[in-house]
């Protein structure tokens, strides 16, 4: 089995993406989605009906696991997210997109949403950016996450940017390991997988032991030339699982990052 943590369906800045569209590309595979028709304001569409239709697309094709958009800079209403999140149990996490929404990632209009995140235990995702970003740097994500110690935050695509930004997003995660500040998880969407290892040694490697079960492969596609087609994405993924296995020898530990530890902490 393969679990691709980071995936999209929608219609939005990015391109028009059916469920259809996103399976023909990655194929059988578990994925976690969201809706991107909730994440870009100017397609953008009210939260209850991108949410909905999220839904409706997991429903048709049960591989597809949805994650609920939380539009925290349009919506202050925690009602919507809180009765979605009662009634359809299977909404896997929420999500969060500090940089396209310009709402930096400290913004106390974030807690509401943590808290529904706290009470009905989802992780969230969220879009985690450059270094020097001022909406969704890594830092930034860790101050919030610090806040909400027992919900599990995810660093989407690690940080964008290069090694230097990648190096410093592994850094700060492995610190709230060492200190126990925040519960840290990571998607390596984007991330180029020499800077995977990278990443894999850092947590590897803790004073409190092997935390590589916070590592989950992804892709973002359809996002990105590198996942319009099926061969690109079958290709990358390929080199992913050769240069992991030829760097730790560790058939183990390629099958949790590529499914079980997603399996694992969205409860699939
Ligand atoms: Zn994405």
């Amino acid at each position: 089995m393969i679990i691709d943590a980071h995936v999209h369906i929608g219609n939005s800045f990015w391109g028009n993406f059916t469920p259809e569209f996103l399976l023909g590309i990655i194929g059988d595979k578990v994925c976690v989605c969201s809706n991107l028709a909730a994440i870009d304001a100017y397609t953008g569409k009210d939260e209850y009906v991108a949410n909905k239709e999220m839904l409706d697309a997991s429903a048709k094709y049960p591989q597809i696991k949805p994650l609920y958009v939380c539009e925290v800079d349009r919506s202050l209403d925690t009602n919507i997210i809180r009765q979605m999140l009662k009634d359809y149990p299977q909404f896997v996490g929420l999500k969060f997109h500090p940089e396209f929404t310009k709402l930096t990632a400290t913004s106390d209009k974030y807690d509401k949403y943590l808290e529904v995140a706290r009470q009905f235990k989802k992780p969230c995702l969220y879009h985690s950016g450059h270094t020097k970003s001022r909406f969704s740097s890594p830092a930034l994500i860790y101050q919030k996450a610090k806040q909400f110690p027992d919900v599990p935050i995810i660093l989407g695509h690690l940080s964008t940017g290069p090694r230097s930004s990648h190096d410093e997003a592994a850094k700060i995660i492995v610190e709230s390991i060492e200190q126990d500040t925040a519960t840290l998880y990571v998607d390596v969407s984007w991330v180029d997988v020499e800077d995977v290892i990278m990443l894999i040694e850092a947590l590897k490697n803790t004073s409190k032991g092997d935390y590589t079960h916070r590592i989950m492969w992804a892709s973002d596609a359809p996002v990105g030339d590198h996942n319009l087609k099926k061969e690109l994405y079958d290709s990358n993924l390929n080199v992913f699982k050769t240069r992991i296995l030829e760097y730790f020898n560790d058939e183990e530990l390629l099958n949790n990052l590529l499914y079980s530890n997603a399996q694992k902490l969205f409860n699939l």
